[in-house]
Parts: structure tokens; C-alpha cells; sequence
């Protein structure tokens, strides 16, 4: 049995987890004339009629070589092209593509997480194939079935069937801007913790696990690190390697059928912020970026809580210690008025009684041993990735970010509340860190 890796594309088998899985992208491809390939792909896999989906920026840095390149082919493309300025995804703007393409066969998306979100859920609705053209090694999207929409004022991460292929050159990704590339970085780093938090919940909470969403991220780490001090300067190479690390990270979450394996604490911190840039129209960062400086941060706590002895949990403290049900309760009030009762159920979903508490203090302290000795697998010195974020032009502060730096020291309290997730947030608020 060998390790997955892009040789599993189409593939899908059944698992010693119980789950079977599969990973239906047909073709991931990256090389200078990714444009060519993705229009063999179309003359191969899809119909006669396409809609271009691409911004005025996107459709220099690559839409004009896959337009050319599909029409050559005798596709008739249809348009729909955004301007220079940069937008959300929105529900509207999505059923807008959906409208455009309903008399097409396939539709094709030329940029980053935006435009990418938007082909992907309408190709969705229509069950049409969608192929991806990524101009920006931003995120790991591009292969992941899941598409992050704002949805009546507040942003979601909604299921979708992934794209059909996916295609980039690297030349192109290397002029878009140094800050949208550092946010891959940190993306892919994110895993460091991510996978930490999701292989914590299965010791400790029993929740789904499978060590071969990891197989992906085999050797890719290594990889990030050496480039991301290359990034800046724009070295194609080294922003073909974050492309292809982001791209591998999107499949893992496809084989986990969640994204678990790259979207835990730190992922909240960034949601929560993202949630009140859409409610309260406060400016927020590319999703990276964000997903950089909590990284950091939940590293910094997986450091704390590792550190610990048992002898060191005083579960009757720690239990007295506990923040009481009108606090929380007031909290996501505040911060969430019109849709606090959403962001509430799913904290009711993940609360603890006092005795709950307790017993699972208990069997943290038991197992911290195991903890220790199983959990830095997938951990990376704080300092270490922080190093690599900053060498690649991000920010690791909240210092950094467009946010104000108060919404994110409330998401360091209040981020644990809007996700029915167990994370490293969870787990050093329940040890008072
Ligand atoms: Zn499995
Ligand atoms: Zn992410």
C-alpha cells in the first residue's frame, strides 16, 4: 500500500478507519502551459460551451492564455468578467454565475478563492464539470470540496462536489502579490496545528479520526520551509512548491471527507473574524494571512499544554475556574446579535456540564502522557513556522492584520463559541491558559 499522493486522483478505496474514501479531481496539473492542458482536458472531458469566470486582474495574469487556448480548440466561451476591484463571495454573486452558466456544459474559473468559490458552487448546483485555473497560491481551496460564501450577511463554509481538474502556472502565480502568496504559507502550515487539534478530539473526545489524510503532506513541509524565503522575491519555483503544498493540503481534506485535517483553532480565530467583517463591515485580511498569526498563537498553546505534568491539573480549581453559561451567553449576544442564536446552538452542541467537565479534565490528566508521546507528529515549534510565515512577507502579530487588533484579541476568548469543533482553544480555556 502505498502512501496517497497525486497518483490517488479518481481513486477511492475503502479504509482500515471504516470509512471509505475517495478523491473524484480528475487531473492536477501546474507547469507553464497549464492553460494548454486545461483546454486538452476540456477537448477531452466537457462539452462545447464554457463560461469564462475571471477579474480584470485574473484575466491578464492567465485568462487571456485559457481563453485563447480554449477557442483554438473550438470551445465557445462565454464571459463573465468582474473588475479590478477586490469583492466577496456572496450567495447573490454565485447565483448570478449559476445563471450565466445554466446554457453552458462547463465552466472554467480563472483566480483565486473568490472566483474559484463561485465557479465551484454553481458547477455545484448545475452538476456541471468546473475546471480551475489558480492564479494565486493563496490557499488551499482549489482542491477542496468545500466553498466559503457569504450567505445573508454572514460568511459560510458550505459542502460542494470539488473541481473536476485543476491547472496552474507557476509564472503566473508569481506575480500576484507577495502578501497573497505569504497567506499560502501560512495556510499550509496551519496543518501543523490543525492536524494536532483533530488527532487531540479523537484521543480525548473520540471523534473520527484517520492518519492517511497526512500521507499528503509526506515530505511537503520540508519544502515550504526551504521556499518561503524565496517568496518574496518572486522565484517561480518556489511558489510552484507552496502551490503544490496548498494543493496536496485541499486533497487531504477531500480523503477526510471534512476539512478536520486543515481547519482547526486556528481556522476559528480567522472565522471569527471573518464573521464580523461581514456583520459589522470591519475590513479583514486574505484568509491566510488571518490563518497565519493564529497559528502562531494555538502552536504557542499546544506548547503550553504539552509542557504540563499531570500532577499540575488541579481539577477542582480548574473546575471552579470554569466561565459560567450567562457570561458565554452574553458574549455571543454581543458579538453576534442578529445571528447569535445560530452561533449559540452551536456552542450548546459543545458545552460541558460541570460534572462533564470534570470527568474530562480527569482523562486529559490520565492520558497526558499518551498526549505527549502521540501528539508532536504533526507539530512544529511556534517559532519555527512563525520564522517561515515572516520570511515569506507575513505578518505574525494581530499587529499585522487589516482587523483591528481588539477583534482579535476578543476572537482569542470568544472564537471557541461560534463552532461546534473541538480545538486547542477549547482545550487550554478548559485548563485555564
Ligand atoms: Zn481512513
Ligand atoms: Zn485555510
Amino acid at each position: 500500500m502505498s502512501n496517497l499522493g497525486w497518483h490517488s486522483l479518481g481513486t477511492s478505496f475503502d479504509c482500515k478507519c471504516g470509512h471509505s474514501h475517495s478523491l473524484p479531481i480528475k487531473e492536477v496539473y501546474q507547469g507553464a502551459d497549464a492553460a494548454q492542458r486545461l483546454a486538452d482536458f476540456a477537448k477531452e472531458q466537457c462539452g462545447k460551451t464554457c463560461l469564462l469566470v475571471s477579474d480584470e486582474n485574473t484575466h491578464a495574469a492567465g485568462g487571456e492564455d485559457v481563453d485563447r487556448a480554449l477557442t483554438d480548440i473550438g470551445k465557445e466561451v462565454r464571459h463573465q468578467l468582474y473588475g479590478s476591484a477586490i469583492f466577496e463571495a456572496t450567495e447573490s454573486l454565485g447565483d448570478d454565475v449559476v445563471v450565466s452558466s445554466a446554457v453552458c456544459d462547463f465552466i472554467v474559473a480563472v483566480g483565486a478563492g473568490t472566483i474559484c468559490d463561485l465557479a465551484k458552487y454553481a458547477g455545484d448546483k448545475l452538476d456541471i464539470p468546473v475546471l480551475l485555473y489558480g492564479t494565486a497560491a493563496s490557499m488551499n481551496g482549489y482542491t477542496s470540496a468545500i466553498t466559503a460564501l457569504k450567505v445573508r450577511g454572514l460568511k459560510r463554509t458550505l459542502p460542494c462536489k470539488p473541481a473536476t481538474a485543476v491547472f496552474c502556472n507557476p509564472e503566473h502565480a508569481a506575480t500576484a502579490p507577495t502578501r497573497m502568496t505569504a497567506a499560502g504559507v501560512a495556510d499550509f502550515l496551519s496543518k501543523c496545528s490543525s492536524s494536532t487539534d483533530w488527532r487531540a478530539a479523537h484521543l480525548l473526545q473520540g471523534v473520527y479520526f484517520c492518519d492517511r489524510p497526512r500521507e499528503f503532506f509526506e515530505g511537503t513541509q520540508d519544502l515550504i520551509l526551504e521556499s518561503a524565503p524565496k517568496v518574496p522575491s518572486g522565484d517561480p519555483v518556489a511558489i510552484g512548491n507552496v502551490m503544490e503544498a496548498l494543493l496536496l493540503s485541499g486533497c487531504s481534506m477531500v480523503i477526510a471527507g471534512s476539512s478536520s485535517p486543515a481547519s482547526g483553532g486556528e481556522h476559528l480565530l480567522s472565522h471569527y473574524l471573518d464573521m464580523k467583517s461581514s456583520l459589522y463591515d470591519l475590513p479583514n485580511d486574505f484568509h491566510g494571512t488571518q490563518v497565519g498569526v493564529g497559528t502562531v498563537h494555538c502552536l504557542g498553546l499546544w506548547e503550553k499544554i504539552l509542557a504540563l505534568e499531570p500532577g499540575e491539573i488541579d481539577i477542582d480549581t480548574l473546575s471552579d475556574r470554569q466561565i459560567d453559561d450567562a457570561k458565554v451567553q452574553k458574549y455571543i449576544d454581543d458579538d453576534w446579535g442578529p445571528v447569535a442564536q445560530e452561533v449559540q446552538v452551536q456552542w450548546d452542541a459543545k458545552k460541558m456540564s460541570p460534572e462533564e467537565l470534570r470527568r474530562f479534565l480527569e482523562k486529559f490528566r490520565d492520558m497526558l502522557p499518551l498526549l505527549k508521546r502521540e501528539l508532536p507528529v504533526d507539530l512544529l515549534p511556534a517559532s519555527v513556522v512563525a520564522k517561515a510565515i515572516q520570511d515569506s512577507g507575513g505578518p505574525v502579530t494581530p499587529e499585522g492584520l487589516t482587523m483591528p487588533a481588539e477583534e482579535y484579541e476578543n476572537a482569542l476568548k470568544r472564537a471557541r463559541y461560534i463552532r461546534n469543533r473541538f480545538t486547542v482553544l477549547d482545550l487550554a480555556a478548559d485548563l485555564g491558559l
